[in-house]
């Protein structure tokens, strides 16, 4: 079983509670106008990884308590990340899923069996005149954070990074999290 990702950063802090392995999927069918990944809504092929491997990179991966899920929709790779959590939970990490859907559209067999895996969702659209600063993992004020598991709960929403800088060996600059629009112009810019 494979996965398409846009990209990978082995390690955040504004991405989920305590450091986490993000993925980030490819394709999304949702288009929310200023959405800050659009070269994630294509579905077409980019990064092709087995969940087989992956799995096994996520849980090399030293001093993390976690993966995070983002895209691009996650729930439009639905049963691979299913797999892919399933792995990695059986080694002790958790599992954050940030989602274009609300929770209640998530109805099919293969989204309650992600859900069913999930420890925190982040759900619903972006709302470009929802957008707010201070909203701990939501980037609009519309989102709605779910605890579906009892590892988190609000109190791990009170010290959370709001954005990070990773700069690569090749000098390529990530600005991930929720930065603020003169930010967010900066790195599209970049
Ligand atoms: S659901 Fe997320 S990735 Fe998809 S368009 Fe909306 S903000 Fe962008």
């Amino acid at each position: 079983m494979r996965l398409n990702l846009a990209r990978t950063l082995p390690r955040s802090a504004a991405n989920g509670p305590g450091e986490r392995f993000v993925l980030w999927v490819q394709g999304c069918p949702l288009a929310c106008p200023g959405c800050w990944n659009p070269d994630t809504w294509a579905f077409e092929r980019r990064d092709l990884r087995s969940v087989e491997d992956l799995a096994a990179v996520i849980v090399a991966t030293e001093g993390i308590e976690g993966v995070t899920f983002t895209g691009g929709e996650p729930f439009a790779q639905a049963r691979a990340l299913t797999a892919l959590a399933e792995r990695v939970r059986t080694a002790g990490l958790s599992v954050f899923v940030f989602t274009g859907y609300d929770l209640d559209e998530l109805s099919r067999p293969e989204h309650l069996a992600l859900l069913a895996v999930t420890d925190v969702v982040v759900a619903g659209r972006y709302v470009e005149s929802k957008r707010a600063t201070g909203l701990a993992w939501r980037g609009s004020a519309n989102q709605r954070v779910h605890f579906l598991s009892d590892r988190y709960g609000p109190a791990d929403m009170n010290e959370v990074a709001e954005v990070e800088f990773h700069v690569d060996s090749d000098g390529t600059l990530t600005v991930t999290g929720f930065p603020d629009a003169e930010l967010l112009a900066f790195a599209v810019d970049e």
